[in-house]
């Protein structure tokens, strides 16, 4: 069929040594692409969402000390850090000692056993912080961090009362509490007579930020586990702005975070090309959640509850709604989903010849990766977009022959190949409707017989288009339909009532 793998390879290897010629993009669209890339890359790097921070398996060297040089928990760690409060809060490890003021009244209920038992011998408990790594065991942590196996396991024994410690991921800090002064030997603790290392006392993590978990040592020597809840209250912000130049950068001026804006252009990137569509003086408005600890803290941020973008002159709302089944998705106002299917075949009364994977290639003669899908079909059988989008390339492409490829939004890519020709007017740059006929089926490259090699790219990487679990595209109906016409009125008024961001951020 076709020999595209085997030309690739070639190609990179050109490139590597220099000798590629040169792209054939304008500079303007290479540099448009850049700045696109390190805007998303600095909203990822912003949000880096519980990010491990330790070095896996590095020892915290700060971590390890005494408890009254601690600093509170509350404290920010650097001011570069205070000026991210997201990222702030996320990485500050919770509660992971007893509170040094007596008046704080959740943890003095919530912890009587680690309170006394530390408040004992406060000058000498050492504190460790540690981060679980890759195909690491809990028991693997405890051991290296200074605990013993036998106290270890009775440590892990007490908390899969509670929680199953395979469920602890790569990332994952646990805080242990050694105590020196605490004779392992004379209290019967399940430490040992290890005299030179000072037996565990607690073992206390944050599986989420709703939840923490500590195992603690108590008088009688047996490790006690304990689940504290933290329930978090939700509150909803609102941020609108005009568009003056990109939509990223407003709604970065309105307040939002970058994690939201990121979710907001998920969303419509099926409808909306931002990169083209988007221009000056049009205007997005949005409802979204946010948690808050009981400190009144942000914990997280939720779901995007609505939007609405104003570009080319047309409103595109959307709102958010659970259906039935449990599975959340967008609608705008008529109950349509906001999310739009690509076609899996994209070509009219074809039968699928090859698919996704590794197989015999009929020309090579070896084996080797088939990266996208193949039907069969008469030479000038029309070839359909898998979806909307801009053509972004038309054209020769070696062992491709005749290729097109659509970009559908941010992430999805569609393309074409062994074309016999273009339809009339496709070419780079030329929008494309989902079901459009864009080209007609061929034989051009490296092809045995007439047919269409259809390929999925999702981040750049070509996937197997019939696994891919695609957004459905769906419209409510009957009962459904009238329920989501009330879940939207409910959510117009919240927006309404809801003080814009930047009013808030304003009192700053
Ligand atoms: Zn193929």
């Amino acid at each position: 069929m076709h020999l595209t793998e085997l030309g690739e390879r070639l190609k990179r290897l050109a490139a590597r040594v220099g000798k590629l010629p040169p792209q054939r993009r304008s500079v303007a669209a290479v540099t448009l692409g850049l700045v696109a890339g390190i805007t998303l890359a600095l909203a990822i790097l912003v949000n880096q969402p519980l990010a491990p921070k330790v070095q896996p398996g590095a020892w915290q060297e700060a971590a390890q000390q005494q408890v009254g040089d601690r600093p509170t928990a509350g404290q920010p760690a650097s001011p570069a850090m205070a000026s991210l409060p997201l990222a702030r809060i996320e990485r500050r490890p919770l509660a992971k000692l007893p509170p040094p003021e007596p008046e704080a009244p959740r943890q003095a209920i919530a912890l009587p056993l680690t309170r006394v038992s530390v408040e004992a011998a406060r000058p000498a408990i050492i504190q460790r912080t540690v981060a679980i790594t890759r195909g690491d065991t809990l028991m693997a942590v405890m051991t290296r961090s200074g605990s013993d196996r036998k106290t270890a396991h009775a440590a892990i024994q007490a908390l899969s009362k509670v929680y199953n410690p395979r469920r602890l991921r790569p990332g994952q800090e646990l805080t242990l509490l050694f105590d020196p002064r605490r004779d392992a030997a004379t209290e019967g603790s399940p430490g040992g007579t290890d005299a030179s290392r000072p037996p565990l006392v607690q073992l206390a993590f944050t599986p989420s930020v709703e939840q923490e978990i500590l195992v603690s040592l108590n008088d009688q020597g047996r490790f006690v586990p304990e689940t504290i809840e933290r329930p978090l209250k939700r509150r909803l912000h609102r941020a609108d702005a005009n568009i003056d130049d990109a939509l990223y950068l407003a709604a970065k001026r309105a307040g939002m975070p970058a994690q939201m804006i990121v979710e907001l252009i998920r969303l419509y990137s099926f409808d909306v090309d931002f990169q083209r569509d988007v221009q000056p003086g049009d205007r997005f408005e949005v409802l979204f959640e946010a948690f808050y600890d009981e400190r009144g803290e942000l914990a997280k941020y939720g779901d995007i509850l609505y939007a609405q973008l104003h570009v080319k002159k047309t409103d595109l709302p959307l709102y958010r709604f659970v259906m039935k089944d449990g599975n959340i998705d967008y609608f705008n106002n008529k109950g349509h989903s906001v999310r739009k299917a690509l076609m899996k075949t994209p070509v009219d009364g074809a039968r699928l010849t090859s698919r996704f994977g590794s197989r015999r290639h009929p020309i090579l003669g070896y084996r080797k990766m088939h990266r996208g899908i193949d039907f069969g079909a008469p030479r000038g059988t029309p070839v359909l977009a898998a979806g909307s989008g801009v053509v972004e390339s038309a054209g020769w492409n070696g062992g491709y022959g005749r290729y097109l490829r659509i970009r559908h939004n941010g992430r999805y890519k569609t393309a074409y190949a062994h074309l016999k020709a273009f339809r009339r007017g496709i070419k780079r740059g030329k929008r494309v409707k989902q079901g459009q006929i864009v080209a007609y089926v061929g034989s051009t490259g490296r092809s045995t017989g007439p047919h269409l090699h259809y390929e999925i790219l999702v981040d750049g990487r070509r996937i197997n288009p019939l696994g891919l679990k695609l957004p459905t595209g769906k419209k409510l109906k009957g009962k459904e339909l009238a329920r989501f016409q009330g879940v939207r009125g409910e959510t117009a008024k919240q927006f309404a009532a809801t003080t814009p961001l930047t009013r808030l951020a304003d009192r700053r």
